[in-house]
């Protein structure tokens, strides 16, 4: 019996011209981009849309200073370097997709360093993705955390916007949700034919052209039903710390210490009930899966008490997150240099690398799209599909402050 044999014979037909796996930040911008550029586009999801490593996300914008700090600024990875504006002119409502519902968190990420680091930061001071990217902040407009005489350190504004990763899952997602569906399983899965089961209990026989894996972590599995064993995917796991009460305000700051390497990097959020979160991550999350959660607790508590010693961390409610980071494998096993696509037997496998480089991954796979000349067949009315859910962010589920 062949694959097509098995096909349920009471499915429903569809022909598309593209389908994605996964609707998380890839998956999404591309959906978009695709649409607007003529593509019949169908796009799964099995859980919820930014269900994935998007909710995660700390949301922030990067332009390579992180990178230009570490000295591993290459030449592909100036790819990052327009994304700020990209993503700005977005946000304006003018750019390719329209995020002008998006909630902005901060117009700038801040990085604060210890008195020991500044004089050997005179070389990044001077590099190309940091001139004009990079303000000395006066004293008088510190961030309310740093508003304290035994603050030794300086703070620099970066040309880098913090987002709320929930509103630009919702400003994606919403003009093209008849393009979505909602999925339970899938039962048949070849380069160019699937058959799935939708989340109403729908069975639905699709035909497409090409398909895209933006399914993040999930791309693996895909890969291996497809019997693909390339390209190979990368996880490189984080702890994450959430942090909340008694917090003086919202914070968006990396923290660079004895080394350049972010040591710490916070965000904010609100919880269900309009709790301040610190969303705590970089060097402590990435050495933190090495500790238990109760050491991972302990360490961030020592942390942020030995930074901002004016401020009482014992009083806090902490938790803690194991997520991995999907990323297309490297030799070394280190972050890849931008974001990644190829094309094997009519699939494209996609990994943005950053949320921020979204907008180039969507561009690569659209040129090479236009590359291969298949033929659009325009924006055709979809039947109404099994409606997908938007994730919650994970300060907002309170199992999590549990767990
Ligand atoms: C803790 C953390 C913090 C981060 N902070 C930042 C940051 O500040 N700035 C930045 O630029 N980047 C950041 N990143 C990286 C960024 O979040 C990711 O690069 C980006 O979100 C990946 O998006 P994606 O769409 O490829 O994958 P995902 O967000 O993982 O989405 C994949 C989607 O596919 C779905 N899926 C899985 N399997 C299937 C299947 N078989 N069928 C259908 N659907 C499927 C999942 O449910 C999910 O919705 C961070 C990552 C982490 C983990």
């Amino acid at each position: 019996m062949t694959a097509s044999d098995a096909l349920d014979t009471s499915a429903k037909q569809l022909n598309v011209d593209i389908v994605i796996f996964g609707g998380g930040v890839a998956g999404l911008w591309l959906l978009s981009r695709l649409k607007k550029a003529g593509y019949q586009v169908l796009l799964l999801e099995n859980e919820a849309l930014g269900a994935g490593q998007t909710r995660y996300s700390q949301g922030i914008i990067h332009g390579g200073t992180k990178y230009a700090l570490t000295g591993k600024l290459t030449a592909s990875s100036e790819s990052i370097y327009d994304m700020p504006q990209i993503w700005r002119d977005c946000l304006q409502g003018q750019g390719e997709v329209d995020l002008s519902s998006v909630k902005i968190l901060s117009e700038h990420q801040y990085m604060w360093s210890t008195p020991s680091l500044l004089s050997r930061l005179s070389g990044f001071f001077a590099s190309r993705v940091v001139r004009g990217r990079m303000l000395a902040v006066k004293k008088y407009n510190y961030p309310a955390a740093f508003q304290n005489n035994k603050f030794k350190g300086k703070v620099y504004q970066l040309d880098e916007p913090v987002l709320d990763a929930g509103s630009i899952i919702n400003a994606l997602a919403k003009p093209n949700i008849s393009n979505i569906m909602h999925i339970k399983s899938i039962k048949e899965l070849s380069e160019t034919r699937l058959n799935v089961e939708a989340a109403n209990g729908e069975v639905w026989d699709i035909t497409s052209k090409k398909s895209i894996l933006a399914a993040g972590q999930g791309n693996a599995a895909l890969l291996q039903q497809l019997g693909h064993h390339s390209p190979e995917m990368q996880l490189r796991p984080l702890q994450m710390v959430m942090v909340r009460g008694g917090l003086p305000e919202k914070l968006y700051a990396h923290c660079l210490g004895a080394s350049v390497n972010p040591r710490i990097t916070i965000t904010s959020g609100e919880d269900t009930q309009g709790n301040i979160v610190w969303y705590l991550g970089g060097q402590l999350a990435e050495e933190g899966v090495h500790r238990t959660k109760e050491e991972q607790i302990s360490k961030a508590k020592k942390e942020l008490q030995a930074l901002m010693p004016w401020l009482d961390f014992s009083i806090m409610q902490w938790a803690s997150i194991d997520i991995n980071r999907a990323e297309v494998k490297q030799a070394d096993g280190s972050r890849p240099s931008s974001s990644y696509y190829d094309e094997i037997k009519n699939v494209i496998t996609v990994w943005p690398t950053k949320l921020a480089l979204a907008p180039n991954l969507a561009r690569e796979v659209l040129e090479h799209l236009e590359d291969t000349n298949i033929t659009k067949s325009g924006a055709r009315e979809m039947p109404g599909f099994s409606h997908a859910p938007i994730a919650d962010l994970p300060w907002q589920e309170e199992s999590k402050w549990q767990s």
